[in-house]
């Protein structure tokens, strides 16, 4: 599947920051390690009401991740999924009387749009489910064959179960109990009362055929693939079978990255799918989490046909820390727009080379530390605030300060 176009990303002044990142299985923050090319999957949207600024604010964060390791020298090999066929979709469609082909093209157009409205840098794999169905077969078969997996005693419908004790360091990834996997499993799409299954946490693989649902020929039976299991084939194929950052919305800490990675570990033997497991928090409008049942969705092109910015809407989002759940208000976007107003207003007076140069390894720094863009932003806030109103900059120190924080940030002060 195409993704969208590459935005410029310049040159950054000063020297590299090693990046350390959160990692939610070690449960602290410590450096990535990658070697010349580090490797990011990034579970994408499953298309039914993906747009709204809550999915833009975890792609804009792997966005940063991505900026500060391309800042280092280091290349990224960036691979995101589309969820292009799972049971939402199908609701969604069935509930809207639109076929789930049609409904999920519209849905991957208008999130290509928002990405290329505000400057995110596409992945260079960009795969759908329906393009892979062939790899999940493989590792379907692959967790069938060394004992990971199971088909449940149903002759109508003998779905493919992988074994929740088919690795050892199962739970290693959400650090959560029995218990509150339990929950979070029967909230977040799981079926453990599903009978036949023989632990109710084991997950699905393969869905087989269901009257009025896609299906495809698999050597266990026509069927579908289940959505852990998609994102372990995706991303293994692509990245090999450890690679550095596996990445999404917290939301996704259990089941389904603690399952992908799982279903990786016991098909390829490893013990550690990726070096870190990031995930940024939510986005509450006013108080109150974004969902569409609720109504108070804000749009990315709702905001931009306005005539907000998207270098405002990115200084909205960082202006509190990914890993927090956090709020959106039109208050947080003036405050942002005033703020970027007053950072182009300092350009004029930027200095010289040598404080512009400081700033930019100064905002390195800040989002090296686990993408403190707080702490970033503040810097930049402090600069703006000793320039002299009366201008006198240097043009090649305010070409550097364009620069840096175009490239550490994907924010333009011109
Ligand atoms: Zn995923």
């Amino acid at each position: 599947m195409h993704s969208w176009p590459t935005p410029s990303v310049p040159d950054v002044a000063g020297t590299p920051v090693a990046l350390s990142l959160h990692d939610t299985a070690d449960q602290r923050i410590r450096p990535v390690t990658p070697g010349a090319t580090a490797g990011m999957y990034v579970c994408g949207i499953t298309p039914y009401d993906s747009t709204h600024l809550g999915h833009a604010a975890t792609y804009l964060t792997f966005d940063l991740v991505y900026r500060q390791l391309l800042a280092n020298g280091t290349a990224v090999h960036y691979v995101q999924n589309i969820t292009d066929v799972d049971d939402p979709l199908f609701e969604r469609a069935e509930r809207d009387g639109v076929d789930w082909r049609d409904l999920g093209t519209s849905q991957i157009d208008l999130f290509r749009s928002d990405m290329e409205t505000l400057r995110v840098l596409p992945p260079q794999d960009y795969i759908g489910a329906i393009e892979t169905i062939d790899e999940v077969i493989d590792l379907v078969q692959r967790l069938l064959d060394n004992g990971a997996a199971y088909v449940v005693d149903d002759a109508e419908h003998p779905d493919v179960y992988a074994s929740v004790n088919a690795t050892e360091n199962f739970g290693y990834e959400s650090n959560y109990d029995r218990e509150t996997m339990a929950e979070l499993f029967a909230e977040r799409g799981g079926d453990p009362d599903r009978p036949g299954k023989r632990d109710p946490l084991d997950a699905l693989l393969w869905r087989a055929r269901r009257d009025g649902e896609p299906s495809w020929d698999s050597p266990f039976g026509p069927g579908r693939p289940g959505w852990h299991i998609e994102c372990s084939a995706i991303a293994t194929n692509r990245l090999g079978t450890s690679f550095d950052i596996q990445g999404g919305g917290s939301d996704l800490m259990f089941p389904h990255h603690e399952f992908s990675a799982a279903h990786a570990e016991a098909g390829h033997g490893v013990d550690r799918m990726a070096g870190h497991y990031v995930h940024a928090g939510m986005i509450a409008l006013d108080g109150v989490k974004m969902s569409k049942s609720l109504g108070n969705l804000v749009f990315v092109s709702k905001l931009t046909a306005a005539g907000h910015e998207p270098d405002a809407i990115r200084l909205g989002v960082f202006a509190s820390h990914y890993r927090q759940d956090r709020d959106w208000s039109e208050e947080i976007l003036a405050a942002a727009e005033k703020r970027l107003a007053t950072w182009r207003r300092a350009l004029a007076a930027a200095g010289t080379t040598t404080t512009a140069t400081d700033l930019i390894q100064q905002v390195r720094e800040r989002l090296a530390d686990d993408l403190d863009t707080p702490g970033a932003l503040q810097v930049v806030d402090e600069w703006a605030a000793a320039t002299s109103p009366e201008g006198g900059g240097d043009p090649t120190a305010a070409q550097l300060i364009v620069d840096g924080l175009d490239g550490l940030l994907g924010v333009r002060l011109r």
